[in-house]
């Protein structure tokens, strides 16, 4: 495979770099547009002119310097050996490949894609979709030979993504919808993917039935898939071994090949906690899932949340926090189906005296809330609050006492609220304690647009400290 008439380089060396806001040319998605979104499709053969490429909308040359638009990339790809269920997978590749390109930054997937093109890259002449098109579907097609034939088309203003875009959205539901159907209790096989390890080196994802992929884009039937056509590939087979902790969601299975595949690093995962041997976090997550120790409960904010969630951070803070593939008790990326699954964080609701882990949640910001309202139970879900319903965690304190949230019968609830924090044990046990616990806030949401913090009997070793203003959006309207 040749890349001569491409006029940058491409090739894995360059996945990783970043280009920052004064260094693009242009923004295609993120989190400044509304739309976007890319789409792998397998269809007949008949249906495809190979290597073709279509810009409906404007291409990159025509776009003005500093000017962000939508983007959509549909893949379309033909084989003999294809099948639907090789869709995700392929289409999570799409991330991979255009990062190959240097002067191409390209971050998440499905509905919250983001690309950046250098200025560097267009002066040398890749100012074309034409080019990155063909970089695709030479790249799908050497790398996936199963692929036989692809095209693709690039979506760029905003009236010509809104059909696609719908169109989008529907098959991410009826994937997410099949994958709600079967549990981790029906299979006895997991899926490991390691294909973030070039942003993570230590990050192996576990893909279960009941915990899609933390990046949303690869549910089990997905993995499965893939695993099948090419075992040798970045998704694999984990065998799940004995089960050592049911509640917890720990296999020795799990363990040995998480262990092999992150170079030692992490030996041991409990699939369904936040707070004990929780699973790593590359940086693709749909979704972070914090714990709020005042009153004992976990939060969730999204990728798409513009504002501070109720611990005072916005999501890019919690995410540079949970990301890079350590293990982070507190903070988790996860994934939005795995907040419908009935394994969600069970461990740490089973900790807490609750039925189950979904009854520690006493916080999601409302475009969470709004996604999983219908899996969650119905005596609960009116429970959570939102940023409508609680400014900052003195309200929540307030909010979950004013609606009987069952976290307010766990003891460690109790002792939180009586201020009788075990600070001993940890004392003792030299833990690390997550930033972001009741010793370090930085509300920014506290009233009057000040902030506060409360260092007590704490001993915090750090290279460096970064205060912040955050100005919260909603006040500002
Ligand atoms: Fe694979 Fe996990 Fe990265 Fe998704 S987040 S691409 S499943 S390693
Ligand atoms: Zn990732």
């Amino acid at each position: 495979m040749s890349f001569e008439d491409i006029p940058v380089p491409i090739g894995p060396v360059y996945e990783g770099e970043r280009i920052r806001a004064k260094q693009m040319y242009v923004e295609l998605g993120g989190p400044k547009i509304d739309k976007k979104f890319e789409l792998c499709r397998v269809v007949p053969a008949k249906e495809i002119k190979d290597g073709s490429v279509k810009i409906l909308g404007l291409d990159l040359k025509d776009m003005e310097e500093g000017s962000r638009h939508p983007i959509g990339i549909l893949i379309e790809v033909a084989g003999e050996q294809l099948e639907e269920d090789l869709e995700a997978v392929f289409e999570r590749r799409i991330h991979e490949f255009c990062n190959f390109v240097n002067g191409c930054m390209h971050l998440n997937q499905r509905y919250t894609n983001w690309l950046r093109i250098s200025k560097t890259a267009v002066e040398k002449g890749f100012n074309s979709f034409n080019l990155l098109g063909t970089v695709l579907i030479r790249l799908f097609k050497a790398e996936l030979p199963i692929v036989e034939q692809a095209q693709v088309t690039f979506y760029t203003e905003a009236k010509e993504i809104v059909k696609p875009h719908a169109i989008a959205m529907e098959i991410y539901n009826k994937r997410d919808e099949r994958a709600r159907t079967i549990h981790d209790s029906d299979v006895d096989m997991f899926y490991g993917c390691v294909l973030c390890q070039s942003f993570a080196p230590t990050h192996c994802c576990c893909i279960t039935p009941d915990r899609t992929s933390l990046c949303g884009a690869i549910n089990w039937f997905d993995a499965r898939a893939a695993a099948k056509v090419d075992p040798k590939g970045p998704i694999f087979e984990i065998p799940p071994g004995d089960c050592l902790d049911e509640i917890a969601g720990e296999y020795s299975g799990v363990n040995d090949v998480l262990k092999k595949r992150t170079l030692g690093e992490i030996d041991r995962i409990f699939l369904y906690s936040g707070m004990e041997f929780p699973h790593t976090s590359c940086g693709c997550f749909e979704a972070i899932d914090f714990y709020i120790p005042e009153v004992n409960g976990h939060g969730i904010v999204d990728r798409s949340y513009g504002d501070v969630a109720i611990n005072g951070l916005p999501f890019s803070a919690m995410a540079n926090q949970t990301g890079g593939g350590k293990q982070m008790p507190g903070f988790n990326g996860i994934s939005i189906q795995y907040i419908a699954s009935p394994k969600y964080q069970q461990y740490d609701g089973q900790q807490s005296n609750l039925k189950n882990g979904t009854e520690t949640i006493v916080w999601m910001s409302s475009t969470v809330k709004e996604r999983v309202a219908e899996f969650l139970p119905s005596d609960l879900i009116d429970k959570i609050a939102t940023e409508a319903d609680v400014p900052d965690i003195n309200t929540l304190k307030d909010w979950v006492e004013k609606v009987e949230h069952p976290i307010i019968e766990s003891e460690a609830y109790k002792a939180a609220i009586s201020g009788e924090e075990e600070e001993e044990d940890w004392e003792e046990e030299g833990a690390m304690i997550p930033v972001g616990t009741q010793s370090f806030m930085v509300p920014g949401a506290g009233g009057m647009g000040g902030f506060k913090i409360i260092l007590k009997n704490c001993k915090i070793h750090a290279e460096s400290i970064i205060i912040k203003k955050i100005e919260s959006k909603r006040k500002k309207k």
